[in-house]
């Protein structure tokens, strides 16, 4: 497995290989992997030659009061597990390797960038969308793979790629969880077992709203009712927001039409930490 540092070495590189006519995928991550991560991996991996993983703990996407100073971090652990999956190539930049001091370009994917978690974190997809679009910028990748559980970042992903006539192939993969439900998550390391404890209702709601929709339930409002009922089962959840939108074009809706036409979509902090989970209604 090949470890590169610098743009232009990884560049150079991935551009011999793509001469010699190899398929490249790609999948960025912020490190600290976990079964979640590593499943994208193995799809890349299955569905090309030379399966690109990047770790970057990208400042742009944290706003100041944010958690980027403490977000989890362990090279040692990730690239072991990487070579496990037999993982290609590994790119991790440094801070200074992505943004200059005098960074002034920003990708805005304006109005899907305010909603839900833009709503709470105004600058977060900002921050997303530019350093997706200088990794792909750098890998040039065929297709790069995207994780359902950070649905709104992969519909602006798509939405950013479309729009800009970016040539790469947008996968998107389904939520890999914990045998008892909680989907998986870099930051679930920050949570005490009570918060560990108190974050299942955040799959209990989702997976409720979902029964209630395959026994015939249409009304969204129903829904987020009853999803909010469970969620403040729990005394420590405060709850930023539980929405439903339509998939294809990530707006509100007040009724659900068709099947696995919808996304329920919930945020909330346990004590310090935020969790961000979702299902398809
Ligand atoms: P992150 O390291 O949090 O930036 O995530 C990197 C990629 O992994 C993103 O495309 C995420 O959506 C995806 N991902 C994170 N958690 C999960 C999970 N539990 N299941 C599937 N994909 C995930």
């Amino acid at each position: 497995m090949k470890v590169f540092r610098a743009i232009d070495e990884v560049r150079g590189y991935l551009n011999r290989k793509k001469m010699e006519g190899r398929i490249i995928s790609f999948v960025p991550t912020m490190g600290y992997l976990h079964e979640g991560h590593l499943s994208l991996v193995r799809f890349a991996k299955a569905n090309s030659d030379v399966c690109a993983v990047s770790i970057f703990v990208n400042p742009a996407q944290f706003a100041p009061n944010e958690d980027f100073n403490r977000y989890p971090r362990d090279e040692a652990r990730d690239l072991n597990l990487l070579e496990k999956e037999n993982c290609d190539l590994v790119f991790i930049p440094s801070a200074d390797e992505m943004y200059d001091n005098d960074h002034q370009t920003y990708v805005h994917v304006r109005k899907y960038s305010q909603v839900l978690e833009g709503a709470v974190r105004p600058t977060h997809f900002e921050g997303v969308a530019t350093v997706v679009l200088k990794l792909f910028n750098i890998i040039q990748p065929h297709f790069a793979v995207f994780g359902q559980k950070d649905a709104q970042q992969a519909f602006i992903i798509k939405k950013m790629v479309k729009e800009l006539n970016l040539p790469v192939e947008i996968k998107i993969r389904p939520i890999i969880r914990e045998a008892d439900g909680l989907a998986m998550s870099s930051r679930n390391v920050y949570l005490s077992s009570e918060e560990r404890k108190s974050a299942l209702v955040l799959n209990q709601a989702l997976h409720t709203a979902k029964a209630l929709v395959e026994t015939g339930e249409r009304n969204v409002a129903h829904l987020i009712g009853k999803a909010k009922e469970i969620i403040y089962q729990s005394k420590i959840a405060q709850l930023d927001y539980v929405e439903v939108v339509d998939i294809e074009i990530f707006e509100r809706i007040e009724t659900i039409t068709k099947p696995n036409s919808a996304y329920m979509l919930v945020a909330a902090r346990f004590g310090k930490t935020r969790l961000i989970d979702n299902v398809v209604l």
